[in-house]
């Protein structure tokens, strides 16, 4: 069977990574989370001492060393899903955190961070039998995947995920915090004018704030399998 391109984007904390990642384990495809890359590039910054005093990036000394990150994914035995590596180190965990949260929409937005993300990524898709979920993946980096979905839910539902999901790993966010942000990453994400966050016209809709992981998996199986079989 040919192998196709699947595009999944949304909101912050939609859900769309576990779904992709299920989806891709069921089918044999390669997953990529696009937003892990943005993330990279943002620790990067914090571990560089590239963020200036008034807590923004600062794109001038970070573009002169762009050629410096090397984002890869490699499969993690324990957890049978793949982990982030930021020039060979294991950066899963550390990119994860509320201060790596909180700052990557503002470096996801400079247009060269995009421009070499953007290329990394659709050189790992060149060969189709790819999910790759993000922002702009559907409208920038894969206009012409044979499937793309655009997943949302409501704020509140979407801040309680990614609350839970802290709470799991052992850290004590402030739910208003937690809110917060993903409304700020929204907004900047949406706004931004390279690549904003928005839905493609041909995307299937998928608001997943009253269905549970197993029900969403499902669905999106259902979709797979009517694009394939068309
Ligand atoms: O998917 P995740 O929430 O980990 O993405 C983190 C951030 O990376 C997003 O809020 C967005 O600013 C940026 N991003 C992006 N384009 C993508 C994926 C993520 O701008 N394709």
């Amino acid at each position: 069977m040919r192998k196709i391109t699947i595009a999944i984007d949304g909101h912050s904390s939609c859900g769309k990574s576990t779904m992709a990642k299920d989806l891709a384990r069921e089918i044999g495809y390669i997953y990529i989370d696009s937003g892990a890359m943005y993330r990279c590039c943002t620790l990067f910054c914090i571990e560089q001492g590239l963020i200036k005093a008034d807590g923004t990036p600062d794109a001038e000394a970070l573009e002169n060393r762009m050629q410096e990150i090397h984002v890869s994914f490699r499969l993690n035995p324990d957890t049978g899903r793949p982990d982030t590596y930021l020039n060979g180190e294991n950066v899963e965990t550390r990119i994860r955190t509320m201060e790596v949260s909180g700052l990557v929409s503002p470096v996801a937005a400079l247009p060269f961070v995009r421009a070499a993300m953007t290329a990394q990524q659709q050189a790992m898709g060149r060969e189709g039998g790819i999910v790759m979920d993000g922002r702009d993946i559907g409208t920038a980096v894969f206009p012409h995947a044979e499937m793309k979905v655009f997943v949302t839910a409501s704020d509140e539902i979407r801040a309680q995920r990614r609350y839970d999901e802290l709470v799991a790993k052992g850290e004590q966010p402030d739910f208003e915090a937690v809110l917060q942000n993903l409304r700020e990453r929204d907004h900047i994400d949406s706004t931004r004018a390279v690549a904003p966050l928005r839905q493609a016209d041909d995307a299937l809709v998928l608001d997943n704030s009253h269905m549970t992981i197993a029900e969403q998996k499902q669905w999106l199986l259902d979709r797979f399998k009517e694009r394939v079989e068309d």
